[in-house]
């Protein structure tokens, strides 16, 4: 997979229609919102307490002991440690290919090799060739489930198995960034394995279903001798601010907002596929919040036509083809896109 950006020097007009990093563009929360204004005025304060908190709930819903949880400002930040801390003496890295890059790029730039192997047919994970991949040099194992940028599934059984049985021999970690948007698929969160004390880590964050990308709140859990590696070098939680630990505890309990985002958000999706039917464009099936589609002109100028036109979305390589990632929007801005994807030549 290779990204494409725009040509260096393109005079972007401002984005009107932003499709293109998988917001939540019904949120924040107006619970959310309101948490963040009654407590901004305790922000003199370190949050360590409100944070032991919010670490209880989160620790509750998972059905984990509150030493299994380490915080950090979204999942990146976890994804990104959890990288430098695994990799600062080299070893690979296994995950599908595509897959979201996060932590394989960090991986890489402090020394690791990339065991990049190829998504099944349907796109999802190639469960049997990822196991074959690990050797004496692995040091995890990588998968996103739903993946990003493909939409795609992999099946729960499939994917306990897998991970039951390669995390005894290095870490498996599990990204379910857009779990909580996959409707009608077999998806079960990896976490229920760590009370059999499989090693596996298991990344959440408040950027999607919970509308919460800009205030930034994401966790993983693990068993606490992963996380106290982690937190020896690099501390978890000390990047999110006291705001933010409020809003995440009221959109937690927000379920009527988090009902009304999977509702519009299958909505909005079930019209982008009626149109790109229409248009003749074949997409994959997508269980998260944006779809990816191969188009017929190059990545560099899908993303130079439709940014002209204040569109944001993302081009990719796969496979020697160009391809389109477009992020649900509401219905009206799935309207501008479709719209503008029609009066591409
Ligand atoms: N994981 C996946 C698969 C993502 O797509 C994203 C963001 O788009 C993230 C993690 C990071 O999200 P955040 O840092 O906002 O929690």
């Amino acid at each position: 997979v290779r990204e494409h950006f725009l040509p260096a020097g393109f005079k972007a007009p401002k984005l009107l229609t932003r499709l293109n990093a998988n917001e939540n563009p019904y949120g924040p929360p107006q619970s959310a919102q309101k948490a963040v204004m009654d407590s901004v005025k305790n922000g003199n304060r370190y949050a360590w307490k409100e944070m032991f908190d919010l670490v209880d709930k989160i620790a509750k819903k998972e059905g984990v002991p509150t030493d299994h949880i380490m915080m950090g400002p979204g999942s990146s930040d976890l994804l990104e440690k959890v990288a430098m801390v695994l990799f600062m003496n080299g070893g690979n890295v296994v995950s599908a290919d595509p897959c979201y890059m996060s932590l394989i790029k960090v991986a890489e730039s402090v020394g690791a090799t990339w065991k990049a192997v190829p998504c099944t047919a349907d796109w999802s994970h190639d469960l049997k060739a990822m196991e074959a991949a690990v050797d004496e040099n692995t040091r995890l194992v990588y998968v996103c489930n739903p993946n990003n940028p493909t939409g795609a599934i992999t099946t729960g059984k499939d994917l306990l198995d897998f991970c039951s049985r390669v995390s005894e021999k290095v870490p498996v970690f599990v990204d379910e960034a857009y779990i909580e948007l996959a409707v009608g698929a077999d998806t079960q969160s990896m976490v229920s394995l760590l009370a059999e004390k499989k090693n596996v880590i298991v990344a959440r964050t408040f950027s999607k279903i919970m509308g919460m990308a800009g205030l930034r709140v994401g966790y993983m859990a693990a068993l606490p001798a992963f996380l106290e590696k982690i937190n020896k070098i690099t501390r978890g939680g000390m990047g999110i601010s006291y705001t933010s630990v409020f809003a995440a505890s009221a959109s937690l309990d927000d379920k009527d907002f988090q009902n009304v985002t999977r509702k519009l958000n299958h909505e909005a999706k079930q019209y982008l596929y009626k149109n790109l039917d229409k248009l003749g464009y074949k997409y994959i099936p997508s269980y998260t919040n944006f779809v990816l589609f191969p188009v017929t002109i190059p990545g560099e100028e899908l993303l130079s036509k439709m940014t002209t036109k204040g569109i944001g979305i993302r081009a990719f390589d796969i496979q020697n083809r160009p391809w389109c990632r477009v992020s649900i929007g509401t219905m009206e801005e799935m309207k501008v896109f479709v719209n503008a994807l029609g009066q591409l030549s």
